[in-house]
């Protein structure tokens, strides 16, 4: 199983916009929270599945719709 194809497993962190997947030399998958920069109410990598945080906003598709996402 890895972490990037199981939702589930992963929790909010894997819709969430805040989130980046870190793959390791070892093919492990972890999740860096960008928030964590700012914020430190945020662990840089966060235990998962996270099921609840107040920092989760939902990414942006792109998915051919031809929308382009604002960063920032
Ligand atoms: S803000 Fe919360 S849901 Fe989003 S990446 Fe950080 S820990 Fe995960």
């Amino acid at each position: 199983m890895t972490l990037a194809d199981d939702g589930a497993a992963v929790g909010l962190c894997a819709r969430c916009r805040h989130a980046r997947v870190i793959h390791s030399d070892r093919g492990t998958i972890f999740y860096l929270c960008k928030r964590s920069e700012t914020d430190p109410r945020f662990p840089r990598y966060p235990r998962l599945p996270v099921l609840s945080c107040v920092g989760y906003e939902e990414k942006e598709e792109s998915a051919g719709s031809g929308q382009s996402a604002k960063a920032g």
